[in-house]
């Protein structure tokens, strides 16, 4: 089919697209209307239709495919790395999740009640998750990593009933535990959930609370038997909620739907990730995350495929574990991000090449802007396409990419690709309001009704939605992502940074990411940050943080003088001179979120001298002495 074809009867029809996408997952009273949209911006999809997330993941395929696999759970997370692995049929899959089901309805959890997951991940945490689905109850998922005060912030958005947890976590073959963090984050609570469901993985010693922590084994062994029906609900049901990454705030909780979001997995597993029943998918996120949520957990098992849990990094026992897993399993789409690409990159190629990768049919990157270098390279060793998607917690499910299942349009370098079956995607001149034309760069907006998947409001704040997400330009109502895009005379999209990421020297606005693009093209940068740190004489300057590839240049200072000297020549020649950072640091290690992403706004409290504020989704603190060091440097 031609993609423009497709695309067009998308948007101008969206009743007909999405009534004929509704078709692939099982309903059990089919919609009466596909879309009411009466009350801008909140839409309904499949108004008076009666679903059920984990009945399409699992029971649907039951007696297709009942032995199967469906889940692959692999941690490498063990004392000496070695892989262990363990798998479910989509039959004991569904035996699993009864059980678990059981298990929280007889701690009072039914339809609509609030279930907090914070879990590592292991297979449990996904019966957690298609529990709830199943009986309709509400998941919040939070990263397992987060500390104390992270989690008591979610505990008191959500409100749970019910928190399901573990005695810890490891990372990098060191036990974190959980139980403590979990302990406190309660005590910090103001809400508190009558009882604590505790996974025991016998990593450490957990005290327990009477009366309000319950054991996990115990019960299942009690419900070992249990069935528990699916719960059918109304397809505006509230799936779940997920908070944003934090990446330039506070997060907020978005909130999902049961039935539009089911059509939209099922619909991206076909036209996007091209994923066949029996295939495995794996995904290298986590479950914390959204892409987890949708192409670890839901996406590829409502497609009837089996789908990779894996615990831990990708370099451990060595680099090339995800590619053993890949050999092994036969998976033919793999989903990851830039960043893990960057980390595999600084390690010999060997590691790959000893496995055969033939199933692999591509590999999928988002999360962040994906560079040349590490697109190149990552093609070069894999020998498949490597495929950009550009999408947010917000969304679901990519909003630019290419529709592989649709046309086998060619990718362009630097772009995540078109739009997809349902995005009306504009860029608008951010102070007028007007429409950008051809290779003028803009806000990234969609107009409304959003598509299927997306999210319903911000979880308890109809207003806080509106006034976010809704209420950047008087002329129109759409939805603002917040970032920078610019469309080349084909249509295929470019992102070009943050809003927030802009910078204001002596008059002139520039965006941070065209600075960091700019600089990142010099053979001895691996990654760097830009920030706009306050002037007195020119409002803002820019200012540079880069790892440079060669370690001994961060200590030798003659080299960072030369680094820094041919930073300017470049962004001069690039950019002109008013990009030019006032100052370039070297560093080994950027903060980051626990996702990957580059926390610049801590980067310039830090410079300004502010008090970084929340600092809870970094990944590494360690980074930001690096930056306070370099600026003393
Ligand atoms: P917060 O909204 O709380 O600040 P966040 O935006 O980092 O956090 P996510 O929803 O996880 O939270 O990230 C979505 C953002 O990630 C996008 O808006 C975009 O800035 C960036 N992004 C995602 N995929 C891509 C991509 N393929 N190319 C460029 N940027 C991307
Ligand atoms: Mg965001």
């Amino acid at each position: 089919m031609d993609y423009n074809e497709f695309y067009k009867q998308s948007i101008d029809d969206p009743e007909t697209f999405w009534g004929t996408q509704a078709k692939r997952i099982e309903w059990r009273t089919p919609h009466s209307r596909v879309l009411d949209y009466s009350k801008p911006p909140f839409s309904k999809w499949f108004v008076g239709g009666e679903t059920n997330l984990c009945h399409n993941a699992i029971d649907r395929w039951v007696d297709k495919q009942g032995d199967q696999t469906a889940l692959i759970a692999i941690s490498t997370e063990t004392p000496d790395a070695a892989p262990v692995e363990k798998t479910w049929s989509f039959r004991e899959l569904q035996r699993e999740v009864e059980r678990t089901a059981a298990i929280m309805q007889s701690l009072g959890v039914g339809k609509g009640d609030m279930v907090l997951i914070y879990m590592p991940m292991i297979a449990e945490a996904t019966f957690a998750m298609l529990a709830c689905a199943r009986i309709g109850a509400i998941h919040s998922v939070v990263f397992g990593g987060f500390a104390a005060h992270s989690l008591a912030t979610r505990i008191d958005d959500a409100k749970p009933k019910l928190i399901v947890s573990a005695d810890a976590g490891s990372r990098v073959g060191k036990v974190v535990p959980y139980k403590p963090l979990l302990d406190e984050a309660i005590r910090l609570a103001s809400h508190k959930p009558a009882h604590v469901l505790l996974v025991d993985r016998h990593l450490s010693a957990m005290e327990r609370v009477a009366g309000r922590d319950v054991d996990y084994a115990e019960l299942r062994q009690k419900f070992m038997d249990a069935k528990v029906p699916v719960t059918w609900l109304p397809s505006d049901h509230i799936s779940y909620i997920l908070y944003t990454s934090g990446t330039t705030g506070k997060p907020k909780g978005v909130q999902r739907d049961v039935g539009g979001y089911t059509v939209a997995l099922a619909t991206s597993m076909d036209y996007i990730f091209c994923g066949k029943p029996g295939e495995t998918y794996f995904c290298t996120s986590d479950i914390g995350w959204v892409v987890g949520h949708s192409y670890i957990v839901y996406g590829p098992l409502i497609a009837g495929m089996a789908t990779i849990l894996y615990e831990g990094v990708p370099v451990r026992p060595d680099a090339s574990i995800w590619w053993q897993i890949v050999e092994k399993h036969k998976v033919s789409r793999m989903f990851s991000a830039p960043t893990a690409v960057r980390v595999l990159k600084k390690h010999p190629s060997e590691l790959m090449r000893k496995h055969d990768l033939s199933s692999l049919k591509a590999l999928y990157l988002a999360g962040e802007p994906l560079d040349e270098p590490t697109s190149d390279w990552i093609a070069g060793e894999l020998g498949v396409p490597i495929i950009d998607n550009y999408w947010q917690t917000e969304t679901g499910w990519p909003v630019l990419s290419i529709a592989k299942g649709v046309q086998d349009k060619p990718t362009r370098l630097g772009s995540p690709g078109v739009p997809m079956p349902g995005y009306k995607m504009k860029l608008l001149n951010e102070s007028t309001g007007e429409l950008c034309g051809d290779n003028e760069k803009g806000v990234l907006v969609i107009e409304g009704p959003l598509p299927p998947g997306c999210m319903q409001t911000v979880y308890g704040d109809d207003q806080r939605f509106v006034n976010t997400y809704w209420s950047n330009f008087s002329n129109e109502q759409v939805y603002s992502t917040f970032d920078w895009g610019i469309r080349d005379n084909d249509g295929y999209y470019f992102i070009l940074g943050r809003t927030d990421d802009v910078i204001n020297v002596a008059g002139h606005r520039l965006g941070t990411r065209e600075i960091e693009e700019s600089i990142s093209s010099h053979p001895n940068v691996s990654e760097v940050a830009v920030v706009g740190v306050e002037d007195k004489l020119k409002g803002q300057v820019a200012v540079a943080f880069v790892v440079p590839k060669q370690a001994e240049t961060a200590a030798d200072p003659k080299a960072r003088l030369a680094l820094e000297a041919e930073v300017w020549g470049l962004v001069d020649k690039q950019l002109g001179a008013v990009a030019r950072p006032a100052r370039v640091h070297c560093v080994n290690l950027l903060p980051k979120t626990r996702s990957g992403k580059l926390l610049r706004r801590l980067i310039q409290a830090i410079c300004e001298g502010r008090d970084p504020g929340d600092t809870t989704t970094i990944e590494d603190p360690t980074s930001l002495d690096q930056i306070r060091n370099a600026l003393k440097g």
